[in-house]
């Protein structure tokens, strides 16, 4: 048998790109995840904040309707993100195994749960 440092070399490449990309996928998947509870976080920040005004106003009876406005707003921004993050994982579990019923992310080739190729 021919010794082919060529074979050793592709295959220890594919092998490397495959981890590679499997770690893209695991970052990008996590980096989603962290921006949707700093998403959630920031909401409610702006929910406490738009409470302090609305307290404020009724405290003092300045009338703060303009900032408000401007916080509702923000929430508003901030929750058509969160929406767009939700989808974003969402429609990571979207392969569903053929011979468990696992659903996997959709980048995903082999099966999660049984190994089955997707
Ligand atoms: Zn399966």
């Amino acid at each position: 048998m021919a010794f082919n440092i060529d074979n050793i070399v592709n295959g220890a490449k594919d092998v490397f790109d495959k981890a590679a990309a499997k770690a893209g996928e695991a970052i990008d998947y996590s980096k989603v995840q962290i921006d949707r509870s700093q998403l959630r976080g920031k909401i409610k920040e702006k929910y406490v904040e738009l409470g302090k005004i609305c307290y404020d106003m009724h405290e003092c009876g300045d009338d703060r309707t303009g900032e408000m406005k401007k916080v509702i707003g923000e929430i508003k921004a901030l929750s058509a993100k969160l929406e767009e993050a939700d989808i974003t994982v969402n429609a990571k579990k979207s392969k569903t195994c053929r011979f468990c019923g696992t659903a996997n992310d959709a980048v995903s080739t082999y099966c999660t749960k049984c190994g089955e190729k997707l």
